[in-house]
């Protein structure tokens, strides 16, 4: 389930903002009556859609006002539009045009420009009675009939879906017409215009996501009976049923829902990803429970043309080098399909060579491959096939290696980076073709790396002299290094090491410890005798955010339960940091993995109270409030003797000392984000009370709280934080246990984790202890009530528990 908070960020970008202006509604246009101008609408009877003309405004991006709108059907009772269907996507009203929709005298329901009174949209049928009327039906399926007799219907929205699957509506494909009623996604949060992705069947049955209709990037596999067998998820996604058809003449998908007033939503969003989601009054928002594909970058040209994708970064395009995005408006609201454009035009003059003025290419590393490459015969060395591709002036990359030579032609599509969590041994290298200036730039760049790294070495001294001076002499100036700012009072610890000492001390960065999405970390030793773990970041932006932050945040303090940062480098593109290291790893790998020797109770209580020391030292003892914004296990260090140390400051995010909150771009790992990092509100340091929450409930089970194991039943009442909140309340807590632990458990310390993790976990930050309150509970100086079930894990078990504040003490 908590994957599934993740995913409501996403859905707030998909969703449009619009205010609804109330107005006394019908469900039915009729040919004295019609449906004119922004406010007017039509509401089924039943209340639950509306039908009306809306222009989109986006609520972040000054720089796409759209002056287009579209006739759209969509939840009447929820704040903000998301529109299911649009009638004229390919065909909006124009400012300052006021749309109206009437019913023409042909019988048919058209879209009038109102100021020029030609017609823009229509639904195009030979109406055979000319008393028709439309009707929004409860449905909300939209329909011409005859006024005398419903049952003659000419025309109805069910035939001819947008983006979205309405309950009761089909995705469609008839085998002997060749009728492909299929979803087709938005082409951007804002424009109704139909995108270049679409969900359709083919006539055997089999699902699929296409692009521009012409590739396939995703199928659904065969149906079962109860899921189909590539969407094992499906039967996850708790609230629909779905339905399969498939016969001689047709196949089609449809569902129900067992819950009448359930919102729910199923289709494909503008990123070409199927979605089913439900919508949650208490979140005031929609909850995705199912993506397919997971990942962004396996959607086909999800990024357009000479692009990187990589699901590691927000956002996870990025253009490459020598390249710009094409369209920034675009790209600001989620449209990335336009990619990026050369910023200087290839020479194209193979005959240049000599001169240095002909293209070249720059190499790219651990990616996968463009689609559609050429591969190119009796080519025996890389200077052969770089010389193939510059003889060819569409020729924009090539790659050589144990397959031979493969040369690209015009743009450049699925260029993918390769992360450290999928290397599967598929990654290549690829060679791009720039202008001869783009290099120079590049090279440039570089050379005057070298200068300053030439000047290091002698740097250093005047860099120590530095510090002594700014300590003794200015205590509260600053030292800026590398865009670090590091306070010269608090900093005197660090020290700035020059590359080629920590290559050495690392053998040439051979040991790999472990890693993440913005570099890798390896075992070293200095002078022979201190061991140290060196931390390489990539030289992307976001690899340089995360130096900073580390640096600003673990560099400046100091804590016997936080990982002691010993120094850093800082050369040209490289930036290395440099910890103490932590012989017995990250507590991920004592609780998960199979093989681990299973950690006994009494060190996981430590680790806990040693884990809320740190974290309450970060938030009130020291300078500024600096939050982690990452707890989860992967970043709980272990020394030698099992003391927890907090590491990866890489999303920290520091609070002068005057400021309690910030508003910021969601940080962190799903699974452990608080609720308001979806709601998108102002962001405290309680966001680190709920992650480290979520890290109690698995230091007792010593699982992920996500693993399958607690979803026997198929369900998520066995979600593991849900199962403490109510055993709490029932007081059966032994069970909840880690069963490696055979029972051997302080009881009455398992029940005081309990609660508070239970606390911490609170849909509210209010609600929520603060860390000084967490040590306090666990030193026994505060006194801990029963914790009421978090709404939101409640909600979504569909538990039955009372939520309000339960007064009884155990204790
Ligand atoms: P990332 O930003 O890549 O997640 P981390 O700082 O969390 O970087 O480090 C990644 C992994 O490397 C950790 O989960 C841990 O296994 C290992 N690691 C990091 N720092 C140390 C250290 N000081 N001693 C031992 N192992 C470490
Ligand atoms: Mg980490």
């Amino acid at each position: 389930m908590s994957l599934l908070l993740g995913f409501l960020l996403l859905l707030l970008m998909l969703s449009l903002h619009y205010s609804p202006t109330s107005s006394a509604a019908t469900d039915t246009v009729s040919p004295g009556h019609a449906l004119a101008g922004m406010s007017d609408r039509l509401v089924s009877n039943n209340g639950k859609f509306a039908l009306g003309f809306f222009k989109t405004v986006s609520d972040n991006s000054s720089s796409y006002t759209s002056r287009n709108s579209y006739l759209c059907i969509w939840y009447n009772k929820l704040p903000m539009v998301t529109p299911l269907w649009s009638a004229n996507g390919e065909s909006p009203v124009v400012d300052p045009a006021s749309p109206e929709l009437t019913i023409s005298g042909d019988g048919n329901m058209v879209i009038l420009d109102h100021v020029t009174k030609s017609i823009v949209w229509s639904t195009g049928v030979n109406a055979t009675t000319n008393d028709t009327i439309a009707v929004l039906l409860n449905d909300g399926n939209l329909v011409l009939q005859s006024s005398s007799n419903s049952s003659m219907v000419f025309w109805q929205s069910f035939d001819y879906p947008t983006d979205s699957l309405f309950i009761g509506g089909k995705i469609y494909r008839n085998k002997v017409t060749g009728l492909n009623r299929r979803l087709v996604s938005r082409k951007n949060t804002i424009d109704q215009t139909p995108g270049l992705y679409s969900l359709e069947f083919d006539i055997s049955g089999v699902g699929h996501l296409v692009w521009n209709s012409t590739v396939i990037y995703w199928s659904t596999g065969d149906w079962d009976g109860k899921f189909f067998s590539l969407a094992p998820e499906m039967i996850g996604a708790t609230i629909p049923n779905f339905t399969f058809v498939n016969n001689d003449k047709e196949v089609y998908l449809t569902y129900t829902i067992t819950k009448e007033t359930a919102i729910t939503r199923a289709g494909i969003d503008v990123n070409g990803r199927g979605i089913i989601g439900v919508w949650y009054d208490n979140l005031q928002n929609w909850l995705i429970n199912y993506r397919m594909p997971i990942l962004h970058c396996d959607v086909y040209a999800v990024c357009g043309p000479f692009t990187v994708c990589n699901d590691d970064n927000n956002p996870f395009c990025e253009c490459m080098k020598g390249f710009s995005i094409k369209s920034p408006k675009d790209w600001d609201i989620e449209d990335r399909t336009g990619g990026c454009m050369r910023n200087s035009p290839l020479n194209c003059d193979f005959t240049m060579n000599k001169t240095g003025l002909a293209d070249r290419f720059y190499h790219m590393q651990s990616i996968t491959l463009p689609h559609n490459g050429m591969n190119v015969q009796t080519v025996a060395s890389q200077d052969e096939c770089s010389e193939v591709c510059l003889r060819n002036c569409s020729c924009t990359a090539y790659s050589y290696g144990k397959s031979g030579c493969s040369v690209w032609h015009y743009d450049l599509y699925n260029v993918r980076q390769q992360s450290d969590g999928v290397a599967d041994g598929n990654w290549k290298s690829l060679h791009i073709r720039v202008a001869a200036n783009e290099m120079q730039t590049t090279e440039r760049k570089r050379k005057s790396g070298a200068i300053i790294g030439v000047g290091t070495g002698a740097g250093i001294g005047a860099l120590i002299l530095m510090i002594i001076l700014i300590v003794f002499w200015r205590r509260r100036q600053k030292w800026f290094a590398c865009g670090v700012e590091i306070n010269a009072q608090e900093g005197i610890g660090v020290t700035a090491f020059r590359y080629i000492d920590l290559q050495r001390a690392t053998k040439n960065f051979s040991e790999r410890l472990g890693g993440g999405s913005f570099g890798s970390v390896f075992k070293g030793c200095l002078n022979d005798s201190i061991i140290i773990a060196v931390k390489r970041l990539d030289g992307t932006r976001q690899g340089e955010k995360q130096f900073r932050a580390e640096v600003n945040s673990i560099g400046i303090i100091q804590h016997i339960n936080l990982v002691k940062l010993i120094g850093f480098c800082c050369e040209d593109d490289k930036k290395l940091l440099v910890y103490e290291y932590m012989p017995n790893r990250s507590l991920d790998v004592h609780l998960f993995k199979d093989n681990a020797k299973v950690l006994d109770w009494n060190v996981r209580y430590q680790i806990a109270i040693g884990v809320a020391r740190g974290l309450a030292y970060l938030h009130s003892s020291c300078r500024d409030c600096i939050i982690h914004c990452d707890i989860k296990p992967e970043n709980i260090l272990l020394d030698a003797s099992f003391v927890p140390k907090i590491a990866d400051f890489g999303m920290a995010k520091v609070l002068g000392r005057e400021f309690s909150h910030a508003l910021t771009t969601v940080r962190g790992t799903i699974g452990y984000l608080a609720p308001e990092w979806i709601s998108g509100t102002v962001v405290t340091s309680k966001v680190d009370v709920y992650s480290y929450g979520m890290v109690l409930f698995e230091i007792i089970s010593g699982r992920r709280n996500s693993s399958e194991v607690h979803f026997e039943d198929g369900g998520y009442s066995a979600y593991f934080p849900m199962q403490v909140a109510r055993q709490l309340i029932d007081g059966a807590i032994r069970n909840l246990v880690d069963a490696k632990l055979h029972g051997d458990v302080n009881l009455e310390e398992v029940e005081r984790i309990c609660k508070i993790a239970c606390w911490c976990i609170q849909d509210s930050e209010v609600d929520r202890p603060t860390m000084c309150e967490v040590v306090q509970f666990f030193e026994g100086i505060l006194e801990l009530k029963i914790p009421p079930l978090p709404r939101l894990l409640n909600n979504i078990t569909g538990g039955s528990h009372p939520t309000s504040l339960l007064s009884i003490d155990l204790q």
